[in-house]
């Protein structure tokens, strides 16, 4: 890599990793718990910067759009990558969805487990046909929206499009979500995901999160994932039983506020 440029951006990526990584060991470390695992969210970056991070030894990356998401796994095919669909997705996006990712960290609703049962079946077709190896389970999280049902429910802000997290299961349908995730064939039932609410205590709110996964926990004790936790809240969320969490602008850099 002679190029100057990206050798600085590859210097920046590595201190800001760094900088993310010790702090997930810091706050494991108060909280008396194992470090959760680090899921570096690329949306809006270039697959140039997936590549780096892969190089720095990040194994997992974070996409919130098919189309983005697809294209730069396409680009980075060659890499160990593991990648997780961590935005609102549409049915009709899953059939593409089922081609790259691993995980979807954003279930909300019982249609979305049946388009992607279907889309795993016929995925697993087409490679049966091509002579490609079957891929293993989705692995599927029920997104909570913690908006609702907490002490700031009546305060619906007018959240903005650009924010992460947008949708999500009220808290009372998780439990026949997830049922039907587990029924479904070629999904499995990783656990629970949320963003906390915008303006509100990120303790509170993911200590709700940690109440409805261990109820979660007590039907399918399979299902250990809570995915919580962002640049700003990371502390919290490990601090609240997150297993997983989601990093974009502290190790990629801040993101264009408008999309
Ligand atoms: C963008 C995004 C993140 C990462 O947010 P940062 O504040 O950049 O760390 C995490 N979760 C979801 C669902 C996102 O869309």
């Amino acid at each position: 890599m002679n190029d100057p440029a990206a050798q600085g951006r590859r210097q920046d990526l590595a201190e800001r990793l760094e900088r993310v990584r010790r702090r997930i060991a810091d706050a494991a470390r108060a909280a008396g718990r194992e470090t959760p695992e680090l899921i570096v969210v690329t949306k809006f970056f270039p697959a140039s910067d997936v590549r780096h991070l892969s190089g720095l030894g990040v194994r997992a990356v974070g996409e919130n759009r098919d189309q983005e998401a697809a294209a730069k796994a396409a680009e980075t095919a060659d890499l160990d990558l593991e990648w997780h669909f961590i935005g609102q997705l549409q049915k009709n996006k899953a059939k593409s969805v089922v081609r790259y990712a691993s995980a979807v960290h954003s279930v909300d609703r019982e249609p979305l487990v049946g388009a992607l049962a279907r889309a795993m079946e016929r995925e697993q077709e087409r490679r049966r046909e091509a002579g490609e190896p079957p891929r293993p389970p989705l692995t599927a999280l029920v997104q909570v929206d913690l908006d609702q049902g907490g002490p700031d429910a009546w305060n619906d802000g007018g959240a903005d499009a650009a924010q992460p997290g947008r949708g999500g299961a009220a808290p009372d349908d998780v439990s026949s979500i997830a049922a039907a995730i587990a029924a479904a064939p070629g999904l499995e039932l990783g656990g629970v995901m949320a963003v906390a609410p915008l303006g509100g205590d990120p303790d509170e709110a993911f200590e709700r999160l940690r109440a409805i996964a261990l109820r979660l926990q007590e039907q399918y004790p399979e299902a250990t994932a809570i995915s919580a936790g962002m640049s700003q809240d990371l502390e919290s969320a490990v601090a609240h039983g997150a297993t997983h969490l989601r990093i974009g602008s502290d190790v990629l850099g801040p993101r264009p506020a408008v999309r």
